[in-house]
Order: C-alpha cells, then sequence, then structure tokens
C-alpha cells in the first residue's frame, strides 16, 4: 500500500475541522485497507509507529531532519532553517523546498506505508557509536523519495506533531463507522489495551465480539484514572453516598506490574523506570504473592521518617548512575492504594471491592510497604473526613482524595467519582511553545514562557505568557532548553518544540483574545518544571473553561 495514499487522507483529515467530515474520511480509508496495514495506520493516524503504552519515541531531533532534508534535496541547511523560520513550521517549509528540489533521484521507488513504518520504528532503535550517521541514512532513504506532500507528513511524524487535527477520539470513531461496531465498544477496547493497531486489527478481523474480549493484562501498562478538584464535602459526600477517603501524598504514582514472574515499574505517563528501582521492585517481590496482578500507589521520599518534596522523589526516580547511593540517600515510602488486577482484571469490581483486595494480598510489615490512610465515609461522619484532611497536612501532605466507593476504574478518565480536595490552589500544567528574550542585561535569556494547554484534537493551544516564579538558575536552565528545542527564532521571539512542560499557578481565569484558547490567566506564576511530565501529559483546554466557568 503506497505512503502517498495515507498522505492525501491526511491532507483531507487537515482541510477540515468537522469532525463528523474526519470520521467520515478515517473510515471510508480504513476499510480498504488489509489486516497487516490496517494495524500500521492506526498508529500512524496519530503520528507514531508505537502504541500509546509504549514510552518508545521516535526520538529524532529538529535539527536532524532539517540536516536531512537538506542533503535530501540538494540544498543548504541555511536555506532548509530560512524555510523553517519563514512556515513556522518544518512540514509547510518541505512543500516550498520540494517544489524546488534540484536533486532528481533515479529509479525511485514510491514509499510504501510498510517500508515508512519499519524505518521509523528502526530509528527508534538506533544508539551508540555513529548513531547520527546511521539515523541520517535512514532519513535520507525516506526523504530523497518523497514526494512534497509526503515530505510534509513524513517531517511532521519525526517531529511527533502532525497537525492534522486528529485525537484519539476520531480515530476511535472511524473505527466504529468504518466496521459498524458501538462507539463505546471501540472506546473501551482502546482504554484497555492503550494500542490503536490492536484495536483496529481486531475490529477489522472479528467485529465488536472480538473488541469486547480485549482486556488488561499484567505486563502492558493502562492510563491512570485522573482526579478532579473536589467541591465542598459537605456537598459530595452526600451525592456519592459511601466515600472512600484517603490521604493524599505528594510523590509520583506507581503503576507495578507482576507479569510471569517478571516486576515492572510505570509512571503515570507510561515510562518504564523499573531500572532506577530496584529496592522497589525487591519490596514487591516480598510483600505481595507471587501471582500476576497490576497495583497503583503512591511512591514518596523521606528524611528521618518525614516526607520531602515531591522534587526530591523524581530527582530519585531520574537517576541513571549511582542508584546505590541514592538508595542509602533517600529512603522511600509507598502507599498503595488500588488494584487494576489480581489473577484477573479487577477493574470492573467496585472501588470498596478492589480495596479490600488490596488489604487482603498486601503484607505492610516492612517499614517502607503501606497502604493509603483510609477512611470509610458517609453523610454521618464527615467531620471524620474533615479530621481526615487536617491530619493529613499536618503530616505534610497535599491533603485528601475523595472516592465513590461503588465506582469502578476508569483508566484515563478525569471524572467525578475520584476527586482530590487540596490546601494549596490549583494549578495547570502547560506546555511551553515559545517565549520572548530579555531586554538590555537580560537579552541573553528567555525571560517569559508562552504557554498553552491541549485540546480535543492534541493540539497546543496558547493561554498566557508566564514570566514570575524563576530564579536566575531555572532561567537559565530554561533558555538553555529553549535553544535546544528552537524551531525559531525572530527578533526577541523564540518558537519551540513543544517539550518543556510547566505547573503554572495563577490569580483567575479571564476572557482573552489574544490567546488561542480565548482565556488567559491573571498573575501566572511558574510553580515548578515537571519533568515527570510530557505533551500528553499536560491539562486540556476544556479543563480550563470548566475552572472558568467554576470560578
Ligand atoms: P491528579 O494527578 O491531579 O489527578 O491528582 C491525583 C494524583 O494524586 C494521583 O495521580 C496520584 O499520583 C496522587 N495521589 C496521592 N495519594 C493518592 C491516593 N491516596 N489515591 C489516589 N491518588 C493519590
Amino acid at each position: 500500500m503506497k505512503y502517498q495514499e495515507l498522505v492525501d487522507v491526511y491532507s483531507a483529515l487537515e482541510a477540515t475541522t468537522k469532525r463528523l467530515e474526519k470520521t467520515d474520511i478515517i473510515a471510508d480509508y480504513l476499510k480498504k485497507l488489509d489486516v497487516d496495514t490496517i494495524g500500521k495506520v492506526g498508529l500512524l493516524l496519530r503520528g507514531s509507529v508505537f502504541p500509546a503504552w509504549s514510552s518508545q519515541e521516535i526520538g529524532i531531533g529538529a535539527k536532524l531532519v532539517e540536516r536531512a532534508v537538506a542533503e535530501a534535496i540538494g540544498t543548504s541547511k541555511a536555506n532548509v532553517e530560512d524555510a523553517v523560520r519563514d512556515e513556522g513550521d518544518i512540514g509547510l517549509a518541505c512543500v516550498k523546498l520540494y517544489a524546488k528540489k534540484s536533486q532528481t533521484t533515479f529509479f525511485s521507488q514510491p514509499l510504501t506505508i510498510d517500508f515508512v513504518f519499519n524505518s521509523l520504528q528502526k530509528l527508534s532503535k538506533i544508539s551508540g557509536s555513529r548513531s547520527t550517521n546511521r539515523k541520517i541514512s535512514i532519513l535520507l532513504e525516506l526523504l530523497s523519495q518523497a514526494s512534497a506532500s509526503e515530505a510534509k507528513y513524513l517531517t511532521r511524524t519525526l517531529t511527533e506533531e502532525l497537525r492534522i487535527g486528529v485525537g484519539d477520539g476520531v480515530v476511535r470513531d472511524g473505527i466504529a463507522q468504518a466496521f459498524n461496531i458501538d462507539k463505546s465498544v471501540v472506546e473501551r477496547a482502546q482504554m484497555l489495551t492503550n494500542d490503536f493497531s490492536v484495536v483496529a486489527q481486531t475490529a477489522l478481523l472479528e467485529g465488536e465480539n472480538g473488541l469486547k474480549k480485549l482486556n488488561l493484562t499484567a505486563g502492558t501498562p493502562v492510563k491512570p484514572m485522573l482526579a478532579q478538584l473536589s467541591p465542598p464535602l459537605a456537598e459530595i459526600i452526600p451525592e456519592m453516598g459511601v466515600a472512600i477517603c484517603e490521604t493524599k501524598y505528594d510523590g509520583i504514582r506507581l503503576q507495578v506490574h507482576r507479569a510471569q514472574g517478571e516486576i515492572k515499574i510505570f509512571t503515570r505517563r507510561l515510562e518504564n523506570i523499573t531500572h532506577a528501582l530496584p529496592e522497589i521492585v525487591e519490596l514487591f517481590d516480598e510483600c505481595l504473592p507471587h501471582e500476576d496482578y497490576i497495583v497503583e500507589g503512591e511512591l514518596i521520599a523521606t528524611r528521618n521518617g518525614e516526607p520531602l518534596p515531591f522534587q526530591n522523589i523524581l530527582h530519585r526516580v531520574r537517576r541513571k548512575y549511582n542508584v546505590e547511593e541514592a538508595m542509602a540517600n533517600v529512603p522511600l515510602k509507598l502507599f498503595l492504594f488500588d488494584v487494576l488486577y489480581y489473577k484477573v482484571p479487577m477493574i470492573d469490581e467496585a472501588l470498596s471491592k478492589r480495596r479490600e483486595i488490596l488489604d487482603e494480598i498486601v503484607d505492610d510489615s516492612d517499614d517502607a510497604m503501606n497502604l493509603s490512610t483510609m477512611l470509610t465515609v458517609t453523610e454521618d461522619n464527615i467531620d471524620e473526613a474533615e479530621k481526615l484532611f487536617e491530619s493529613s497536612i499536618a503530616g505534610h501532605h497535599e491533603g485528601i482524595m475523595i472516592k465513590d466507593a461503588s465506582q469502578p476504574y476508569i483508566p484515563g478518565i478525569r471524572g467525578k467519582k475520584m476527586l482530590k480536595y487540596k490546601a494549596e490552589p490549583e494549578t495547570l500544567d502547560m506546555i511551553v511553545i515559545g517565549g520572548t528574550y530579555g531586554i538590555g542585561k537580560r537579552g541573553d535569556f528567555v525571560g517569559s514562557y508562552l504557554v498553552a494547554l491541549r485540546d480535543e484534537n492534541d493540539e497546543f493551544k496558547s493561554v498566557a505568557y508566564a514570566a514570575t516564579g524563576l530564579d536566575d538558575a531555572t532561567l537559565e536552565y530554561l533558555t538553555g532548553k529553549m535553544k535546544e528545542l528552537e524551531i525559531a527564532t525572530k527578533g526577541r521571539k523564540i518558537i519551540v518544540e513543544p517539550k518543556i512542560v510547566l505547573e503554572i499557578a495563577f490569580s483567575e481565569i479571564v476572557e482573552s483574545p489574544e490567546y488561542e484558547t480565548g482565556y488567559s490567566l491573571r498573575f501566572p506564576v511558574v510553580k515548578n518544571i515537571r519533568k515527570d511530565k510530557g505533551p500528553k501529559d499536560i491539562d486540556t483546554v476544556e479543563r480550563l473553561i470548566s475552572m472558568y466557568d467554576a470560578q
């Protein structure tokens, strides 16, 4: 199957903003594909060659792609850089550059989806000596055979920004429509497998019944269930009926899997960090049965038994070397709060039942292995939930979680059945898409950061410039990162690849036509650089609007 056909689909998708039209385009295309191709297209439509559960990335920087484009069409790197600066996008720059291409490729074969997909996967596996040259040679094979429109989407796929306005929802609807399957069945299959390749192939081969049989597997991470901000306790607890209130620990969330005797630890971004936490692997081996399971908990760093701020645990987990030294210096404590799988999938069980199972299977006699402090609350003992909140804050934790005891675990959802009640004001995690250099003495530093949120199609929409909350060392660090990620600079303005996540506090959300979301923030302050989060984990425009409405 020719890559050009997929590229034509990309173009058609980019040309419309209407969701129903996008769904039609995807559905019509998927119906024409064989099982092997549909598996690949399922991922390529979302601009990737790996399922969402995988932390593998294509991993090619924009600069390397620009260099390869220059070589492929026989022009200078400076020419490519100029075009990218003018167009603000590598894909559009390619369209312009390929029209003037001086190099013709003889005997070139049309690119196939198979070849493109396999080459992109190969790129992610290259490391070590001479890796740049090996990457360039694969890029050249692709880019020198590409048409202008193929180059447009190839380069965007390589830089992981496809810009066709297609999120998970549209792909899901497209699969449902193509094979006449209920949308909710496709949605559930995607939620449980996190793999559009498997979902599309199963839909094609086995239809709705096949999709219904897909389930969680121990060993493959699932997106965690997320929390919304809680209304006052007196309002929400009667609404839930029976709630489970727990201390909210301020660390990192771990999803721990045991499958066929092997223990694996994932972050909430589904990144495998098993290698960084050997003592936690050992702890699980000792404290939980030797069965297949998936459990979740919060991991915190401690000193003299007291919790340390969140940044400490992050340093520990990010560490690649001297893990042993860190193990001795930063003792860790784990607080388990959920079980998703124990011998069989458990997510459809009520939370109260899951918690009972968790209590049964965990031996918490080791100081490092704990179950979260919890309390069952109804409208008759709301005061106890308030006391738990106070004692949690006094113990240097963040607040409490309030969870509906009757509810299943719904992966990837930020719903009303799991809430957080915190002492600190709310913040939003945003992605940096650009910035402005300072003036005078500050001219070497990017002093102000253009931050954005994600819309339903995974596109970034600007919200504000954040310029306060940064000390000199952080400014220097961030400026360095901005230079590494630079796409273009014009005057004092810089545009960067969307990779840096900042946690932004603010006093109020206001309407503003100046920003792409239509809203902006009053007094935005950078609270943290969230190195534990990536572009997919930032907050959404939808969330901003619901916070605005709640104000
Ligand atoms: P959010 O990340 O905004 O959805 O807030 C919920 C986060 O709080 C979870 O992702 C966990 O990392 C963390 N957390 C801390 N303690 C608990 C707990 N007892 N139950 C659930 N989540 C917890």
